[in-house]
């Protein structure tokens, strides 16, 4: 049965119940279609990245009602404050510091101190983003290595069996994704060309934008200097595939069957994976405690979101 509704008022408070609920939503932005979920829901979140079938955590856009409530969320500096006045609602994302007390899943910012956040000026996806109350993680609504979709029949063709609704909004006006800036350094980074150009940008705050590599490109986040994804590492050793865990070792277990360890956290009990991906960032990071020496981290199966979590973990395990 189809998934694809008209996004009328009725539609959109449906959506919105099913996103408070943890389900995941498709929503027309400017840019393109979005797969939406609560941002706050650890379960929610990684239910979006299993069903985009990525082989790793990329962190997700976050999308907002308004620029106060973007600034419960990220700590924003002058620069960031007259870039939201300049752009928002449109097609520029802003990546921050998460806020001290930002409730957002660690698992949208793929376990870093960063968030991206935008308003989209799109007014379905800021209808469902008034009625659901909710800060949505919205990245493109297409299995990963797909092109990105721009009508509702796309969303269906890719993702159909992975939503509750698919809100169809026609199709999308920009049909690119939005610009992402990064302005956790001193001078601005471009981490993805899109709508907003760097030459609007400097224009606006008088600075330089300069040219990164995105985030997510694993290459450049391990070996450039500084780069963003240092932030991926706990401070303690991590040690993998452990079947047991040294006297002063904290254990980071998995399933049902665990060995004896003065500090456990279990990722999931029942050998859920998505679970488990959900549980990964806050709980790496309530283990990596000064009185540790190291983290034991149980096998974890090379299946479904098993593999973006190995390869997380295989990153916190790598030497520094
Ligand atoms: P998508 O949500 O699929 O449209 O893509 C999100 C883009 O924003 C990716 O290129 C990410 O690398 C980038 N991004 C999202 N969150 C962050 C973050 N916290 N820090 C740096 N880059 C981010
Ligand atoms: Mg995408």
């Amino acid at each position: 049965m189809s998934k694809i509704v008209p996004a009328e008022d009725a539609n959109i408070a449906l959506a919105a119940g099913a996103l408070r609920r943890g389900e995941l939503v498709s929503f027309p932005t400017e840019t393109v279609y979005g797969l939406g979920g609560d941002a706050a829901n650890d379960r929610a979140v990684a239910a979006i990245y299993a069903a985009k079938g990525r082989p790793s955590f990329n962190p997700l856009i976050v999308h907002v009602p308004s620029l106060a409530a973007a600034m419960e969320l990220g700590a924003f500096s002058d620069d960031a404050q007259n870039l939201a006045r300049k752009f928002w609602p449109g097609p520029l994302t802003l990546v921050v510091k998460r806020s001290r007390k930002c409730p957002l899943s660690l698992l949208v910012s793929a376990g870093m101190d960063s968030v991206a956040l935008r308003i989209p000026a799109h007014p379905v996806a800021r209808a469902l983003l008034t009625a659901s109350g909710l800060a949505l993680a919205g990245p493109s609504a297409n299995p990963s290595g797909r092109i990105s979709p721009t009508t509702a029949a796309h969303v269906e063709e890719g993702l159909g069996d992975k939503v509750a609704m698919i809100l169809d909004g026609g199709p999308c006006r920009i049909g690119v994704e939005s610009t992402v800036l990064s302005l956790l350094d001193e001078k601005p980074a471009l981490l993805r060309p899109g709508g907003v150009s760097p030459e609007e940008i400097t224009a606006a705050i008088g600075k330089p934008v300069e040219i990164a590599a995105p985030v997510g490109d694993v290459e450049a986040g391990l070996h450039g200097p500084g780069r963003l994804l240092s932030h991926y590492a706990p401070d303690r050793p991590v040690r993998l595939n452990a079947m047991d865990a040294e006297p002063d070792e904290a254990l980071l277990a998995f399933g049902p069957q665990v060995p004896v360890a003065k500090t456990v956290l279990n990722l999931s009990e029942s050998g859920d994976l998505n679970e488990a991906a959900a549980n990964l960032f806050a709980m790496l990071r309530a283990l990596d405690r000064p009185e540790v020496t190291g983290i034991a981290v149980m096998p974890i199966p090379m299946s479904g979101l098993g593999i973006a979590i190995n390869d997380r973990l295989a990153r916190a395990a790598a030497p520094r």
